[in-house]
């Protein structure tokens, strides 16, 4: 996938993060010291983040509980199996692998990669005709060039200033491509909110993104093995005015000496969690203003491929922005004849209010424009709903118009040294992805582990 392509690539954001204690946590445990403590730590949230930070402690003979609201861990690693390819319904790339903490991780926990390839596509327009490389290939140059010092103003969202700088775009099918299936992705964000200013500020690993083969929710399971998550408790309340953290759940209430909290940003905008006293330190202004992208996914399945198998991905440039335009094709690394939809911004969040009919008719209309109308419907279907989801509320987060990217930063410090954050909302260089979260997670469990 095209993610992150024009973002900076360098490491130089992770100095704050001895980068020994970062491979090891990642399953090399041998030389790692052991911690003394009798302090009571409480991680709320069993995904990436939560589970790096529990992993630490585990590595370090520190005890920790992990409430989570879910009965599975993982959070936005989720896969699900029922169609015989793992579909992940979240995460399912490892973006810049070079460097990147998850990649070690990935090989302890046992997941499977294959290297994707952006090359290897074939974009088609609403005739079903392939764009030549002679008119796409300058025009993606054109684009990327343009992004690279594209600038608009706090207030303004991207599509406000990108419109009136290039009003020549505004009706073009393959600049609308561009614009939702490479920045409307990486951002998560519909390109009406997405800030203008800050859209590709943040960091990426180098390397060519690996996708996981046998289910990202693989990593997920290594690393909670031996520590001590409750499933299916979902936290209300956050009481810290007092000495210690009081933590109310469903099923009990469990006091602390630290807590870290890495549920979503979107669970944190809904007030899932009531914290008292409210968040300071500017949390609650970031919690505001911050928004959360609308990315879902659609899996189908048939039983012999009509579309050239060689190809990694196909992209159609639909009239309507975001709908259906982005398709990976699952056979090149799996026995399944399957291709996975990607639905972007506005429209994203409209399909999950659609049957699933729907959309498995809009679906292959795009493909029947392109491979002919004898192409038979899917055997086997699966679909995400990532703005509705209660765990989540949304699929990643981004800065909006009149809120910078510096909001992220709000998270990094912990409040009354007793309430930490954590998450890939928390991450300003690496948000919306897995390892954003994973590092936000060492981090946390590094500030707690000095307070020990
Ligand atoms: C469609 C989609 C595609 C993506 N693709 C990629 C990709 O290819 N590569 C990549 O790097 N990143 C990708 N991401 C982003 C990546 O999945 C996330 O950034 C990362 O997994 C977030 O981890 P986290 O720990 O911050 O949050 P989560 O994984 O969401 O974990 C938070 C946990 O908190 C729990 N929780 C919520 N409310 C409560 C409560 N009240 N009490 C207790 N627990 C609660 C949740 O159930 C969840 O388990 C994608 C995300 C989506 C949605």
């Amino acid at each position: 996938m095209k993610r992150r392509k024009f973002v900076h690539t360098t490491l130089s954001a992770i100095p704050t993060l001895a980068f020994g204690t970062l491979l090891s946590s990642c399953g090399d445990d041998d030389e790692i010291p052991t911690l003394m403590t009798d302090k009571t730590i409480v991680i709320i949230g069993a995904g990436m983040a939560g589970l790096a930070a529990a992993k630490y402690f585990k590595d370090r003979n520190v005890d920790v509980i992990v409430l989570e609201a879910q009965d599975k861990v993982g959070g936005r690693l989720k896969t699900d199996r029922t169609l015989g390819v793992p579909f992940d319904e979240g995460a399912s790339w490892i973006h810049g692998p070079n460097g990147n903490p998850i990649t070690s991780l990935a090989n302890n926990a046992g997941a499977t990669t294959f290297e994707t390839d952006d090359e290897e596509v074939e974009i088609f327009d609403i005739d079903g005709n392939a764009y030549p490389d002679n008119q796409f290939d300058p025009e993606e140059e054109q684009f990327e060039a343009i992004l690279e010092n594209f600038t608009g103003s706090v207030d303004q969202s991207f599509a406000e200033a990108f419109y009136t700088q290039y009003p020549q775009y505004q009706d073009n099918r393959l600049w609308t491509y561009f614009l939702s299936s490479y920045l409307e992705f990486d951002t998560g964000g519909d390109i009406s909110e997405l800030s203008s200013l800050d859209f590709y500020d943040d960091e990426a690993f180098g390397g060519d993104d690996l996708i996981i083969t046998n289910g990202f929710d693989t990593i997920a399971e290594f690393l909670a093995q031996d520590i001590d998550v409750r499933l299916n408790t979902p936290v209300s309340e956050v009481d810290y005015a007092d000495g210690k953290v009081r933590i109310v759940t469903d099923l009990e209430d469990i006091e602390a000496d630290f807590v870290l909290v890495t549920v979503p940003l979107g669970v944190l905008k809904e007030d899932v969690i009531t914290f008292t006293p409210p968040l300071s330190g500017g949390i609650e202004q970031a919690i505001d203003g911050l928004k959360m992208g609308a990315v879902n996914k659609f899996l189908c399945v048939w039983d012999a491929p009509f579309w050239d198998t060689d190809l990694h991905y196909i992209g159609f440039t639909s009239e309507q922005k975001g709908k259906f335009s982005y398709f990976i094709n699952l056979r090149t690394f799996s026995d399944t004849n399957a291709l996975m939809a990607f639905t972007f911004g506005d429209y994203s969040k409209q399909t999950e209010q659609m049957e699933d009919a729907e959309i498995i008719s809009d679906i292959m209309t795009n493909l029947r424009a392109i491979y002919g109308t004898e192409v038979p419907e899917p055997t086997g279907f699966l679909r995400t709903k990532w703005s509705s989801n209660p765990y989540s509320f949304g699929s990643y987060s981004f800065a909006t118009s009149g809120v910078r990217s510096s909001e992220f930063s709000k998270f990094e410090a912990p409040i009354d040294n007793k309430l930490f954050f954590a998450g890939e909302h928390t991450s300003r260089d690496y948000r919306g992805t897995v390892h954003g979260a994973y590092l936000t997670g060492i981090r946390a469990a590094e500030q707690i582990a000095d307070l020990l």
